[in-house]
């Protein structure tokens, strides 16, 4: 497996290049932002974000943070070299808020693996690993940290640039983790794959015990699960998670509709879902649940958002988050979607959508747009509070001509715009206006696949 760890780098969202030397809000993503260029055609996306990978990754070793110059660390691949067998095992995704979090992989992939908007697991098969396995992971990583503070100590530096340097400049994923961990201050941890609920209580509590033991710099502990595993934990074992340091858990609801839920394969009914979330809420574990926007497609879209929010409002989560529907050709729902039988939302009807979702809510959630495929990421807060706030956003967007809203779309694809407040940046906006005309075809009209392939070439 260590093997394995080398041969198939995590990909770059799992850890994204250390740019400046504040850390970017929890609403970074894992993609550098584009700069305003001139041209920008959708074929040259790839290379635009390697140019601007290997930018912030040049800038990052000159000055990613205050004083982290590479050059006292020379040669720090050598150094490296000698970290490889602390090298450990990594899944393939965490979420958004967790870009600077320890990751430690607590089970291997999807114990479901059927829903078929999701890719990421697909072909890979689930297994549990053994608390043993998982702890000579957490010890590695902490043979890596120490490693990462005496170097630190003999270059008489800070730990966060020593841990700059070692990020810079490492090959291994697992040392990269660790080193970017560190240099965000080392507070939180992320166990990966997918439903690490699976596990038995008292393995993921030795789990938990031992993570918190070896590093008391952590404050929060997180992990993704499934409403359907956590109906399955009795109130006991959720409280003696949450005593052992289980902060918070992030569930995938996507959507609240059961047709909706039955078509999609989700493998839970509404009902799971609220019983799910609402067990982990009274358990006092923090609750994310993630809805998808555009899951619906052009058919479901009220319904879903409707529905959603009915079942939101029952489990009142600590916090909503919110992703676009992207679909890829690794999906099932690709089939459907070249078949016909799912029809896409346009980015206005998922705005609309968006807005019926909010409009609709009750609870008392923190309402979160922290992905990067999402239109609006300015739509964020505190319900009830901030609602007429995200809403009025919403309704700035819906208000735009047709022209305005084209140049919007196609700016946060490119990464040109972040709000709408950058429509009144003249600059932005003839960025924009050029690569539109790139992207119109033959008869002057824009395509709709290429805007798709745009948000999708982000993830
Ligand atoms: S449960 Fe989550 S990880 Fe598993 S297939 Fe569904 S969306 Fe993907």
């Amino acid at each position: 497996m260590w093997l394995n760890s080398i041969l198939r780098p995590v990909p770059t969202r799992i850890i994204p290049p250390i740019t400046s030397a504040r850390l970017p809000s929890s609403s970074f993503d894992f993609l550098p932002t584009i700069k305003p260029v001139a041209v920008i055609t959708s074929a040259m996306i790839p290379i635009v974000r390697l140019a601007t990978s290997i930018f912030t990754f040049r800038k990052a070793k000159v000055k990613p943070a205050a004083s982290a110059s590479i050059f006292p660390y020379f040669p720090l691949t050598c150094y490296n070299l000698n970290m490889v067998s602390l090298s450990f095992e990594l899944g393939l995704i965490r979420p958004p808020s967790e870009a600077y979090s320890l990751l430690i992989r607590a089970t291997r992939n999807c114990p479901w693996n059927r829903c078929k908007f999701c890719r990421t697991y697909k072909g890979e098969k689930f297994s549990l690993r053994t608390v043993e396995e998982i702890k000579q992971d957490i010890a590695k990583a902490k043979a890596v940290q120490d490693r990462i503070m005496e170097l630190a100590q003999k270059q008489g530096d800070s730990i966060a640039s020593a841990a700059a340097a070692v990020y810079n400049s490492a090959f291994d994923p697992a040392v990269r983790n660790v080193a970017l961990w560190m240099y965000a201050g080392g507070e939180s941890a992320f166990l990966q794959d997918a439903n690490s609920l699976i596990m038995k209580a008292g393995d993921l509590v030795q789990v938990l015990s031992f993570l918190k033991d070896t590093f008391p710099s952590i404050h929060r502990v997180t992990t993704y699960a499934r409403s359907h595993t956590a109906t399955k934990k009795t109130p006991e074992e959720l409280a003696e998670l949450r005593e052992a340091g289980l902060s918070r858990i992030h569930i995938g609801l996507e959507t609240g509709y059961d047709p909706l839920l039955q078509y999609m394969d989700k493998g839970v009914t509404a009902a799971v879902h609220i019983a799910g979330g609402r067990k982990v809420k009274e358990s006092g574990i923090s609750l994310s649940e993630y809805v998808i926007l555009g899951l619906g497609g052009e058919k479901l879209w009220r319904e879903h958002a409707t529905e959603t929010a009915r079942v939101l409002n029952e489990i009142d989560p600590d916090f909503i988050r919110v992703r676009t529907l992207t679909v890829t050709g690794s999906m099932p729902l690709h089939e459907e979607l070249e078949s016909g039988s799912f029809i896409r939302a346009s980015d206005e009807r998922i705005i609309e959508e968006e807005r019926l979702l909010i409009k609709s809510l009750t609870c008392r959630s923190h309402f979160v747009s922290d992905h990067v495929t999402n239109l609006l990421q300015e739509v964020e807060g505190k319900l009830p509070e901030d609602k007429e706030r995200m809403l009025a956003v919403i309704d700035r967007f819906l208000a735009l001509s047709s022209e305005e809203k084209t140049s919007f779309k196609i700016g946060r694809r490119l990464g040109i715009y972040t709000s709408l407040d950058d429509l009144d940046d003249s600059a932005r906006r003839r960025a924009v206006a050029e690569n539109i005309n790139r992207l119109r075809n033959g008869n002057g009209l824009l395509d709709d696949k290429k805007l798709y392939a745009l948000m999708e070439g982000f993830i």
